[in-house]
């Protein structure tokens, strides 16, 4: 096989940036693609060449096969790399590219066909004397041994998977999980297994070379999930004994053996505390959290799939763990509203820079946009240490000096979970839910420093009464309509808290005594926003108009989306009477079908919205009058499942 000279990578954000890097230190020059919402990302700058693709949504661009081949022709790219995600496991692009004689980095198209039905490779792992995980036979159901767990055998992503507890629940959940799989994956094909509480996600990485060689590159363990998806990765796994790997170990490579495996892969169980483990599925691609492989190892992946592709045989050196690490996906979500992907302008964005061992792969760069069309990560923040404490307390250091704001995201959420006591134990299985925080804050506190720092700043720039003094307790310019609001609670002109001492205002940043310690806030205007953050939070204060807006006559409501998504069916027709609890729109959204209800009585006005339309959080979606009695308030905000 020839040496690579030029290789087009099929995907955008982080995965994009980090593939560039390996690149430019082998000396191979990159083509990047790109969506029309794309084009001024991160992946398209660094890239040697870029080539526009279509539309934003996925379907028009990167999932646009034949777009990608005709991109790599123009650009003259012997190879193509998918990353994860997009056409990462899709047999038909790596058979497209075979047939294009563009070389496609990762296994066969053979290969990826196998793999790519979960229910295959059930049954292929089982002939290669793997264990499994205990699943029904076709077309049976279930009268006993609930929870039993529904799949797309196509599916990926955490996507469409339902727990069923009991009989009667079974049928319901059997027709809506093989619709929803016929529509997301194009394949309605369902598995059915055990669904195993208390186990652990230990996943291995395999590679294979094109002369039969296969080898692993040992464990990671990727129990902290939400909604069945990684969010903290680490390896070696806390609950892994040596005589767990070899066996595990053994079991991925008699697997990737079995099948003729070439390039990477990884072998995904679920672990048990007997000891045991459970083959769940084979994923033919570089994953989302192979930086924790490659920093206990020291290997850099992408370099093997490329050498791989090239021809080269596997490395003579057999790898070696050195240390524990640990990822975390930094991403554009809210914790407090089940982790609805959130959306706007990442106005402040500063990694921590300057900590040994520690690695940020992202793709956005401060004024990035985050829209509703692709996965909402934002960067993943990996440490690397001699043992696992160490490797904790490196990343909570982190995650509190990285700075993102802008856009809601999970930065204190995964805090709080490395920090948790379960998680510190390396107790914590795939169940494991973080109970409701509590957190310490003192917003009133930051409410009297922010005052004093918009009063200043706006004085400061009319030029009036330049001369303040530096340190005072009474603010004498006091507007006292001045109203702001913190974590969504208002504080107004309230009398001065005397524990506080203003330090120093400048443009950008105040000083603060509080309690008799000097704080630093650091703050990014934008508009009557403000973005403030200190040595262990970030917050957005919003200035709050002088007047409230007065609210609607409640003669209306209008169905709003509670997500972003995409419109699926809609149930209503103009002029339609509905009442309480009617379904008005099936949304896409959160992986999962959601239904749109009205709480009202009325008539439906107005369609907002036309199928496959991509909806933003909070857009309308269908206008409904009330017949109600005019003076009853109806809830303006429509109930969603
Ligand atoms: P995907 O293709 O979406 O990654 P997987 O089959 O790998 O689907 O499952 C994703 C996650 O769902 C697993 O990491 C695990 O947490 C959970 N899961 C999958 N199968 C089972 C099962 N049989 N019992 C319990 N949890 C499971
Ligand atoms: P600590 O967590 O040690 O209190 P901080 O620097 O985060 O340190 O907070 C300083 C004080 O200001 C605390 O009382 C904190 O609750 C309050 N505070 C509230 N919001 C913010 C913010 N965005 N930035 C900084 N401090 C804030
Ligand atoms: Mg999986």
């Amino acid at each position: 096989m020839p040496l690579l000279r030029k290789i087009l990578i099929a995907n955008r954000g982080e995965i994009a940036v980090r593939i560039m890097r390996t690149c430019r230190a082998m000396g191979i020059e990159t083509v990047a693609v790109y969506s029309d919402f794309d084009a001024n990302a991160l992946h398209v700058r660094l890239a040697d060449q870029a080539v526009p693709i279509g539309g934003a949504a996925a379907r028009d661009s990167y999932l646009n096969i034949d777009a990608l081949l005709a991109a790599a022709r123009r650009c003259g790219a012997d190879a193509i790399h998918p990353g994860y995600g997009f056409l990462a496991e899709n047999a038909g692009f790596a058979a497209a590219c075979e047939n294009a004689d563009i070389v496609f980095i990762g296994p066969s198209s053979k290969v990826i066909q196998a793999m790519g039905s979960k229910a295959g490779a059930r049954r292929i792992a089982q002939d290669a004397g793997v264990p499994v995980v205990p699943a029904l036979p076709e077309n049976d159901s279930p009268a006993s041994g609930f929870p039993w767990l529904i799949k797309a055998s196509a599916g990926g992503g955490g996507r469409g998977m339902r727990i069923v507890r009991s009989a009667h629940e079974f049928q319901e959940s059997l027709s809506a999980a093989r619709g929803e799989a016929e529509r997301a994956f194009g394949d309605g094909t369902l598995l059915i297994e055990q669904y195993i509480e208390g186990a652990r996600h230990v996943e291995v990485q395999i590679f294979g070379d094109h002369h039969g060689n296969v080898m692993h590159l040992f464990e990671r363990d990727c129990s902290i999930q939400r909604r069945h998806q990684k969010i903290i990765e680490e390896s070696p796994s806390p609950a892994v004994t040596p005589e767990i790997r070899n066996r595990m170990t053994e079991a991925a490579l008699a697997l990737g053996r079995a099948i003729g495996y070439t390039n990477a892969g990884t072998v995904e169980f679920l672990l048990v505390p007997t000891g045991e483990f459970y083959f769940i599925e084979v994923n033919t691609r570089i994953q989302v959290e192979h930086p924790v492989t490659e920093m206990i190892t020291g290997f850099d992946l992408i370099r093997l799939q490329i050498e791989i592709a090239q021809g080269k045989l596997l490395p003579s050196s057999r790898p070696q763990q050195n240390g524990h690490a640990i990822e975390v996906r930094l991403y554009a979500e809210d914790p407090d509203h089940d982790f609805l992907p959130s959306t706007g302008t990442l106005h402040v964005w500063h990694p921590p820079i300057g900590i040994e061992g520690l690695r940020v792969d992202s793709g956005v760069e401060a004024g990035t946009e985050i829209g509703v069309y692709y996965d909402p990560l934002l960067a993943k923040v990996i440490a690397h240490a001699p043992d696992r404490n160490t490797a904790i307390a490196k990343l909570v250091y982190a995650l509190k000096n990285f700075a993102a704001q802008g856009v809601i995201n999970n930065r204190q959420f995964l805090i709080d979970v490395l920090e948790h006591d379960e998680f510190r134990a390396g107790r914590a299985h795939t169940g494991f839910c973080l109970p409701p925080q509590t957190y310490k804050s003192n917003d009133a506190a930051l409410a009297t420093v922010m005052r004093t720092y918009i009063e200043r700043t706006e004085h400061g720039q009319r030029k009036v009464l330049p001369s303040i003094p530096l340190r005072y307790r009474n603010n004498p310019y006091r507007s006292p309509a001045m109203k702001l609001e913190i974590n969504g609670r208002e504080y107004d002109a309230s009398p001065d808290d005397q524990t506080i001492e203003i330090v120093q205002t400048s443009p950008g940043q105040a000083v603060a005594l509080i309690d008799g310690i000097r704080r630093h806030f650091q703050i990014h205007q934008h508009g009557d926003e403000y973005y403030v953050r200190s040595s262990f939070a970030q917050r957005k204060v919003v200035r709050m108009p002088r007047y409230p807006r007065r609210t609607g006559a409640g003669q209306h409501e209008t169905a709003n989306s509670p997500m972003p998504g995409q419109i699926l069916r809609i149930l209503v027709a103009a002029g339609q009477h509905v009442k309480p609890g009617d379904q008005l729109v099936v949304l896409e959204a959160m992986k999962m079908e959601q239904t749109i209800k009205t709480t009202i009585d009325g008539v439906v006005k107005a369609i907002l919205v036309k199928l496959g339309d991509i909806v933003a959080p909070g857009q309308m979606l269908v206008e409904i009058e009330s017949t109600e009695n005019a003076n009853e308030h109806p809830s303006s905000s429509a109930a969603s499942n």
